[in-house]
């Protein structure tokens, strides 16, 4: 790459250019992709070429053929999954992250990117009513959140046996229960995986209608079992956006000398709503948590947030190093530390930025707007001939079920299929399609910063629509 000054201001200035004009057109755009993968494989592929070619056309050339391969889930209208866009002060804060390009590994390779991770894992304790002292990892996202919380837990069981599990690892080391939701994310069971503890090993405890682990059940598995036992419970369901009772889960789970961890990769936000504060009572009882940046508090990916109450074991299952965890004031905080990676992107910038110019107000405003917009929704269809709302709207998620005449829930099935196919062609909005407790539903997710009542209105008419031609 050349260093000549002229060439990466005009290179950057014009590829600023490029997003700009992206971000401003992309509430415009057709919310699916509008090229197909043989298309995307040719005009992105060929062989490598043997020489250089000119950077700035290089980026051109990428913007113009990946452009039609994109979706705009950046975009308002965007209602897949949970996915959240980018705050344009999180935008940029994560333009200058790579610019900076700080290796965040540890305090000495940038102390500011040290810091500032310091300072957004206090806001975030503070935010999400979690203990002050608990440990913070910045992590790719939930599902490595996930995986180092349980590392953690699993390290804190096994040091309860007397075996160090860092040191000798799982071979001939006493068991270690896990107990989920029947509900549990499926990354939980990738954590599992990866950390020698078996996706399919676990105890299975019930769940209620709205997907809400039952304290009940979980209390008799845990009398069951006679051991302590890793319990993964969740704030904040991906179908249903219910929130795990956590409060008499942690009491039952402690009761029993377990370990809670709560999966809250969205959910944990609504503790910054003053008002919705109730769905996650009982939250700062567990012992480690898990929620994501890059969803709900809409900054770019890789953004996930790990919490641990217990730092020496959170920084006994990730340290690189043998040596022993000593909390000291003042002393510097090595990230990688609390993370699986050594060398890693500085992802606290866009953290911070997000909190920063959201403040609190922003923050709560933006959970509760989508919330809002959510029961907008779930209003609006409810209020349509065979069109029925399978969940309590309690947050940001909304299951509709489009129906085929009384008792026939094969034709529902088939119809609410068809429905969100003709929605996801017609491209207006995008919403995923999924089955609660056995039956086939829309899945409305709304995370995007950007996203109002009217494109609430535009979507559900593009949905009425679709559903009067299927
Ligand atoms: C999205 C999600 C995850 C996984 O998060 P990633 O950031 O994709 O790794 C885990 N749990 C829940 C409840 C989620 O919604």
């Amino acid at each position: 790459m050349s260093t000549n000054d002229d060439a990466i201001s005009t290179l950057l200035g014009r590829t600023a250019q490029i997003a700009t004009d992206y971000l401003r057109t992309v509430d415009g755009r057709p919310v699916v992709p509008q090229a197909d993968l043989a298309e995307l494989r040719r005009e992105l592929g060929g062989p490598l070429p043997d020489g250089p070619t000119e950077q700035l056309a290089v980026v051109e050339e990428l913007a113009r053929v990946a452009g039609p391969g994109l979706v705009a889930s950046a975009g308002p209208r965007y209602f897949g999954f949970v996915i959240g866009g980018a705050l344009p002060a999180a935008l940029a804060a994560d333009w200058l992250t790579s610019a900076w390009d700080q290796n965040a590994a540890m305090y000495s390779m940038s102390p500011a990117a040290a810091v500032v991770e310091e300072v957004a894992a206090g806001w975030l304790l503070d935010i999400f009513g979690l203990p002050e002292g608990a440990s913070v990892g910045f992590t790719t996202g939930a599902t490595m959140a996930s995986f180092t919380a349980l590392a953690a837990a699993r390290h804190a069981l096994l040091a309860g046996e007397g075996w160090d599990v860092e040191r000798r690892g799982l071979f001939g080391a006493p068991e270690v229960p896990v107990v989920v939701g029947d509900e549990a994310h499926v990354t939980i069971h990738a954590a599992l995986q990866m950390l020698g503890l078996g996706r399919e090993r676990v105890v299975r405890v019930p769940v209620d209608g709205q997907g809400r682990l039952r304290p009940d059940a979980l209390r008799e598995a845990l009398g069951s079992l006679g051991r302590p036992a890793i319990v993964c419970a969740q704030a904040g369901n991906v179908n249903t956006g219910a929130f795990d009772p956590l409060g008499e889960i942690a009491a039952a789970t402690h009761d029993a000398g377990s370990w809670l961890h709560v999966d809250g990769a969205f959910g944990l936000w609504a503790a910054a709503v003053p008002s919705m504060r109730p769905l996650v009572e009982g939250a700062g009882d567990a012992d480690s948590w898990t929620t994501d940046a890059h969803k709900w508090l809409n900054v770019p990916y890789d953004a996930g947030i790990v919490a641990v109450r217990d730092p020496a074991a959170h920084h006994a299952a990730m340290t690189l190093s043998a040596a022993y965890y000593v909390e000291s004031a003042g002393a510097e905080r090595d990230p990688f530390n609390w993370v699986p990676e050594s060398s890693r992107r500085a992802r606290a910038f866009t953290v911070y930025a997000a909190l920063r110019s959201l403040g609190r107000s922003g923050l709560a405003d933006l959970v509760e707007r989508c919330c809002r917009l959510a029961r907008r929704f779930a209003e609006q269809l409810a209020a349509e001939p065979g069109v029925r709302i399978l969940n309590e709207v309690v947050l940001n998620q909304v299951l509709v079920r489009f129906e085929a005449g009384e008792g026939n829930a094969a034709a529902g099935d088939e119809r609410s299929r068809r429905v969100v196919a003709a929605v996801q062609r017609e491209g207006t909005m995008w919403a995923g399609g999924t089955t609660w407790q056995g039956q086939a539903a829309m899945r409305i997710s709304v995370s995007n910063w950007s996203t109002t009542e009217q494109d609430v209105d535009r979507s559900v008419a593009a949905i009425v629509r679709c559903a009067g031609q299927s």
